[in-house]
C-alpha cells in the first residue's frame, strides 16, 4: 500500500526572497509552498556566499512567476 504524503502532493515550487543566515543577505531562491508552510527547497546554494540555503528563512514570494 502506497501512502502519498499530502504535503508532497500539493507542494508547488516558486521563486522568492530568502534570508541567508551565513552572509546575512537576502537572496532569491526556490521556495516550496505547501498548504501549511513554506520552506526553502533543499540543496540550493546562496549565490553570494555559496552556503547551503537549507537553513535560510523564507521572507516572501515574488508575485510574478
Ligand atoms: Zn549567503
Amino acid at each position: 500500500m502506497t501512502l502519498l504524503k499530502e504535503t508532497e502532493a500539493i507542494a508547488t515550487v516558486t521563486f522568492g526572497q530568502v534570508y541567508c543566515p551565513i552572509c546575512t543577505h537576502t537572496v532569491e531562491a526556490q521556495i516550496v509552498t505547501t498548504r501549511k508552510k513554506q520552506f526553502v527547497k533543499p540543496g540550493q546554494r546562496c549565490p553570494r556566499c555559496g552556503s547551503l540555503l537549507d537553513a535560510a528563512h523564507v521572507l516572501g514570494h515574488d508575485r510574478a512567476a
